[in-house]
């Protein structure tokens, strides 16, 4: 007899009641759930063996019919209400739409090249062997354009940027088209946060209240009249992936403690700023310190370090989420509400008088991590009932959820 569920890796570890997992969806009634979804988005069904992948295409705005149900959902916000006309600015030009960043960047693009084309980029994609011989689909182009992009946020770049170097001695003309691409993804980024931004914040979902935003979809969710929307920040993760980054004002009061009275005065004045901004960046090599605090020996590894190594634990200025800008607008949305759900359970964890997730002894102050599992579930289950008064018009954002 089954009694409980334990699951997790040697590092975690996680028992489940029976009783709990008993109402849980058994992988038919998930196969339901995803084809009654994928009906009411007007989507097809894609085959279990390729789904995921599909999935990150469609996210990516890199296949067609993704393409096409985001123009479809895009176009059914423009004749409703909210289309305002900083809508009409956003998403359209000159009677055609802006999609998702790589419409962005044809836009952008002939700023640095008269004339440019995407086809244009083609042979000195293929040239940085970023492209098949002889594939002329503009999918793939565009597939092909962005990789190459993103690559230039690696380690990779000055690779990258020698061997077009080396094409322009070659090839000007290709070298050319490839530059303005590039310059074009660059100039796109702030396009892609406002439309993101107007997504969240605009009234374009239909609940039995009447239209709503995202942004006020999570408002209702956690019970409050309105919440501030995190700082967007467009990252090139090469895949369609977003993380939250926690202001480090939630821990600041146990982080900086002044000892003495000008010091607490200091803090008290958004001293824990220049504080922070001091603290974080600090490095000691790669190898962590052992020193004493208090009678005990500890390891101490450096801020500046964590913030590297665990970048989806650590600290930023300002409450943020990390978000892969190759997505559509449209499907980063649900991706976005799942991430600020993440980061208002890890504000709550560090709210109030004594904070779940922190241990405090004389010596040292401890951050307990969240559980992976519980985590997890909670923001794909919240991120659920954010949306499931929207229906119908939140199907397919239910249906892209990360
Ligand atoms: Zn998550």
């Amino acid at each position: 007899m089954v009694r409980q569920l334990v699951m997790g890796s040697t590092a975690t570890s996680e028992r489940i009641a029976m009783a709990w997992l008993a109402p849980a969806v058994d992988s038919a009634g998930l196969e339901r759930e995803y084809r009654d979804l994928a009906a009411l988005a007007s989507t097809s069904v894609a085959p279990l063996a390729g789904r995921a992948d599909r999935a990150n295409l469609r996210s990516l705005g890199l296949d067609a019919e993704g393409r096409a149900t985001a123009q479809a959902m895009l176009q059914r916000i423009l004749s409703s209400p909210a289309a305002d006309p900083a809508f009409r600015g956003i998403f359209m030009r000159d009677g055609q739409w802006k999609l998702d960043i790589h419409d962005a960047m044809l836009w952008e693009a002939p700023h640095y090249l008269y004339g440019f084309q995407l086809t244009g980029t083609a042979s000195g994609l293929r040239a940085l062997h970023e492209l098949d011989a002889n594939v002329v689909d503009s999918n793939a182009i565009r597939q092909a354009g962005w990789r190459l992009w993103t690559d230039l946020a690696s380690q990779d770049s000055l690779t990258i940027l020698a061997a077009i170097d080396t094409l322009a001695r070659r090839d000007e003309g290709s070298a050319k088209a490839v530059r303005a691409m590039l310059a074009g993804f660059r100039d796109a980024r702030s396009w892609w946060r406002l439309a993101l931004s107007w997504l969240l914040t605009h009234p374009w979902l239909d609940t039995p209240d009447g239209p709503r935003s995202p942004a006020q979809l999570m408002a209702t969710f956690w019970g409050v009249d309105s919440l501030p929307l995190p700082e967007i920040r467009d990252e090139r993760f090469g895949s369609p992936a977003a993380m939250p980054s926690l202001s480090y004002r939630y821990m600041a009061p146990y982080l900086f403690v002044g000892e003495n009275g000008a010091g607490r005065e200091w803090l008290l004045h958004d001293g824990g700023h220049a504080a922070f901004g001091a603290w974080s960046p600090l490095r000691w090599g790669e190898t962590p310190l052992t020193v004493e605090i208090g009678g005990h020996t500890a390891i101490v590894a450096s801020p500046g370090s964590q913030a590297i190594v665990h970048p989806a634990s650590f600290f930023g200025e300002r409450d943020a989420i990390r978000i892969e800008a190759g997505m559509t607008p449209i499907a980063a949305v649900a991706a976005f509400l799942h991430e600020w759900n993440h980061l208002i359970a890890a504000q709550r964890r560090l709210a109030g008088a004594h904070p779940v997730a922190l241990l405090q002894s004389s010596w040292q102050l401890q951050l307990r991590e969240e559980d992976p599992w519980l985590s997890e579930g909670f923001a794909e289950w919240a991120t659920e009932e954010v949306l499931r008064p929207a229906g119908k018009s939140a199907s397919f954002l239910r249906l892209t959820q990360a």
